[in-house]
């Protein structure tokens, strides 16, 4: 099964560099990735969007937003449309992370809203889900992270959910340091893919490109990314220096 799924590689900028620094990091990025045969994605800040497709133009590195809002225009300050981003030629959007959620309100309802301007508008949507500690703590990891794909994917046809790949980002990883282990990933990609076999059915299940996020980096991403449910990363930290990137696109 593992075979027939496109493992993908995503970084995710954050807010990190400026326009100068990204265009070193994609220039350095180029050569590494080009005979890489995964797909590679690196998601950046707005204001990187241009230079990043730009110099990405006929390699094989992909450039996605990290947010997208949910109408389509009008009177919201300081929001991006999916529109806006598809007219630029960008194909991917990062929706529903745990830092969006955290520090801006994010909620699974807005996370659905999101999903589905993004898969309307023709793009790819990496869609995040992840419980916190106190959560898997409390022994409700499952019954959060299916909560949340199920929002996220509500009114979704089964046609539409093709072009979404699922991140699973445990909250406690991020940014931490701390990674889940191989065996914890693997365990919630797999009821990840379970819930999406009972939403749609299992041929999309089985299609569907499911990621671990979480301090992946250079040096644990190999024994992750062996394991049969786990179809690539979203990487943070790691995705800043071009070598450690490097490593993860050798590796899936
Ligand atoms: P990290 O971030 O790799 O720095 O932990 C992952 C993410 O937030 O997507």
């Amino acid at each position: 099964n593992k075979a027939l799924r496109k493992a993908i590689i995503a970084g995710n900028w954050k807010m990190n560099k400026n326009r100068k620094e990204a265009a070193e990091l994609i220039n350095a990025l180029k050569p590494i990735a080009a005979d890489k045969t995964c797909g590679v994605i690196i998601c950046v800040p707005f204001t990187n969007l241009e230079t990043a497709l730009s110099l990405t133009e006929g390699t094989n590195i992909e450039v996605g937003a990290e947010n997208v809002h949910f109408e389509k225009s009008g009177a919201f300050t300081g929001e991006i449309s999916a529109d806006m981003l598809t007219e630029m030629g960008v194909k991917y959007v990062i929706v529903g992370h745990s830092e969006r959620r955290q520090y801006f309100g994010e909620t699974d309802e807005t996370v659905n809203k999101r999903t589905t301007a993004a898969i309307e508008a023709g793009m790819t949507v990496i869609l995040c889900v992840g419980e916190t500690l106190a959560e898997r703590e409390l022994g409700i990891t499952e019954e959060v992270v299916a909560k949340q794909v199920k929002v996220a994917l509500h009114g979704l046809t089964a046609d539409q959910v093709k072009n979404i790949v699922i991140a699973y980002e445990p909250v406690w990883a991020i940014g931490t340091g701390k990674t889940a282990t191989a065996e914890q990933a693997e365990e919630v990609c797999a009821f990840i893919r379970a819930t999406v076999a009972s939403l749609y059915d299992q041929a999309i299940a089985n299609g569907m490109t499911i990621q671990y996020g979480g301090s992946m980096n250079e040096k644990n991403c190999a024994e992750l990314l062996a394991k049969e449910n786990i179809d690539g990363g979203l990487i943070g930290g790691a995705s800043l220096v071009a070598e450690k990137f490097g490593v993860l696109l050798a590796e899936a």
